[in-house]
């Protein structure tokens, strides 16, 4: 599927078109609607034909012909020419969040900053506080978001990660009747929110057919190794993907061995040695006599050492062999338990299906009740709902209500920017009509961690919030989480029953699970929702499903809607 890989691009030509002299705003923002198309558009575009490409919303006769291009080329003779003409790294500094095409502009003509190495030369030396429109709080957040960047460089998020996965056993699972068994292992089986390479695990009648296979994938820009029971490939995608063929017999101590995480699997070979036992990736063997007694299925593995299956995503060494051992592992929630979605954008704001869309595919996926919550107030990026529109607004949420009365239930909600100083951009005596109100901060990231805890505490004294929405902020591999007391702002929300999101999406995923289970331990209930603007992205729940299992949710842990 080249859907991501297209979409980057027509993002990069935006950004260059934006860095020239005299910027053409109407062809940058033709180019970046496009990126947004085809980044959500379900099939890959690369088996389309012109006039399928053009039916597509945003998409062009010029943007279509790239595509086409690319599809056939791999590359879109246009955008190499950008490239070619600009004298900056464009791409890599755009990566630093804050850092955007008109600020690269400006630090290359005023300061000679060409590429990452410049711009942080430029930042310790202080010279970037000198300069107009920037000053030393600016200086100082482009120094630590150059360290993030740095960090997360190497890592996949787990949606791209897990498609890029599932279609590669796909293919040989379809190629090969040789397979046994097969599945992925490491931090994607353990569904971290971000995956450094892939690991699969295969078992196979034919382990050389089955490693010639794995070589000849389509999607390999490189074989890094080939041989029968390890091979290993650099993905078009940019993503390493390593094969271990593995005996059956083995298969399921494998498994477990190459799913980690390390200190889980320490951990867990001291208990076995306790025991009299020795444990490594090929079963499980009696000390004395070498004879072995698990290995073929990781589930007997666990229950012979700890009494209970540990679920993967369980296994960060977080003390869940004790709780297996005694018999106090949660049992985790999975995506049956998910009956409605409380955050969603439709044409009203920013999103790309109509109210009417959105709540057949919430039926579709047999929500019991759903919540539309478009942006209120001043977030001119969002085409965010102002005062004199709230009625039409509601009328739209009544017919549509209407429509589907016998079939899922439908709440007015809004999600509303909570400013600076905690109080809600919008009318209150208009947000006091609503269902509920999902309040999330999308403005003034730049707080310490006292003034980001004032703005939520002062936010909940107001009673219309009942959620509040991606708490930290964060973008994966973009953007840093903003801190503040977790515990103390938990702990006044959870008295004030106010309610912590789990954001879905995968760009997101906030609160992070680590943070899920201080919320919890808070008495915070928990809202999954998927953030989606627009249809497609409503089948994003999963990936917050991932998240409250890494934090070890229960049913009763999650804000039910129908409860209250
Ligand atoms: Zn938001």
């Amino acid at each position: 599927m080249i859907n991501q890989e297209v979409s980057q691009i027509f993002n990069n030509i935006a950004d260059y078109l934006e860095m020239q002299d005299s910027p053409n705003f109407f062809r940058i923002r033709a180019f970046k609607k496009a990126a947004e198309s085809v980044d959500s558009y379900p099939e890959d575009v690369a088996n389309l034909n012109i006039y399928e490409l053009k039916k597509i919303p945003g998409i062009g006769d010029s943007t279509a012909k790239d595509i086409l291009e690319y599809a056939k080329a791999g590359k879109i003779a246009y955008y190499e020419e950008l490239k070619k003409a600009s004298p900056v790294k464009l791409e890599e500094l755009v990566r630093i969040q804050g850092v955007g095409p008109k600020t690269v502009k400006k630090l290359y003509y005023k300061l000679g900053v060409k590429n990452i190495d410049d711009l942080k030369k430029a930042a310790e030396s202080g010279k970037i506080a000198t300069l107009e429109g920037f000053g030393e709080k600016s200086q100082v957040s482009i120094l630590e978001n150059i360290k993030f960047a740095i960090v997360n460089k190497e890592r996949t998020r787990i949606d791209i990660a897990l498609e890029i996965a599932e279609k590669y056993i796909e293919y040989l699972k379809k190629n090969d009747a040789h397979i046994i068994k097969i599945n992925y292992g490491g931090s994607l089986r353990r569904k971290n929110e971000t995956i450094g390479d892939i690991d699969l695990l295969v078992s196979s009648k034919n382990p050389k057919k089955t490693s010639e296979n794995f070589v000849n994938y389509p999607e390999i820009e490189k074989v890094l190794g080939a041989g029968d029971t390890k091979s290993s490939v650099w993905l078009k995608q940019k993503i390493q993907v390593d094969l271990r063929v593995i005996p059956v017999e083995s298969f399921g101590s494998a498994l477990q061995y190459f799913t980690g995480n390390k200190d889980h699997n320490v951990l867990l070979r001291k208990i076995a040695i306790k025991k009299g036992y020795k444990l490594s990736e090929y079963g499980i063997f009696k000390k004395l006599t070498n004879k072995k007694i698990a290995g073929k299925s990781e589930k007997r593995l666990y229950e012979k050492l700890v009494n209970h299956y540990i679920e993967p995503e369980l296994r960060e060494d977080e003390g869940e062999l004790d709780l297996a051992i005694n018999n106090k592992l949660p049992k985790l929630i999975t995506l049956e338990n998910i009956k409605g979605d409380l955050q969603m954008h439709t044409t009203h704001s920013d999103g790309t299906n109509t109210m009417l869309e959105m709540a057949q595919k919430c039926v579709d996926l047999g929500y019991k009740y759903m919540g539309f919550t478009d942006h209120f107030g001043n977030l001119q990026v969002a085409n965010a709902i102002q005062p004199g529109e709230f009625n039409k607004y509601i009328d739209e949420i009544e017919e549509v209500r209407n429509k589907f009365k016998d079939k899922i239930k439908i709440l007015a909600g809004g999600e509303i920017n909570i400013k600076a100083g905690g109080e809600l951009d919008f009318k209150q005596n208009l947000l006091e009509k609503l269902d509920f109100v999902v309040a999330s901060i999308h403005s003034g990231f730049k707080m310490n961690v006292e003034q980001a805890t004032n703005r939520y505490l002062s936010a909940f004294e107001n009673p219309v919030i009942t959620i509040i929405g991606h708490p930290t902020g964060r973008l994966l591999t973009k953007r840093p989480p903003f801190e503040f007391d977790y515990e103390k702002v938990f702990q006044e929300a959870s008295k004030n029953n106010i309610v912590m999101e789990i954001n879905a999406h995968p760009m997101r995923l906030d609160l992070s699970y680590q943070l899920v289970k201080i919320a919890k331990k808070c008495g915070c209930k928990i809202q999954i929702s998927t953030d989606a603007h627009s249809v497609e992205e409503l089948n994003l729940m999963k990936y917050g499903v991932f998240v409250a299992r890494k934090a070890g949710l229960e049913k009763d842990d999650l804000y039910e809607y129908f409860d209250k």
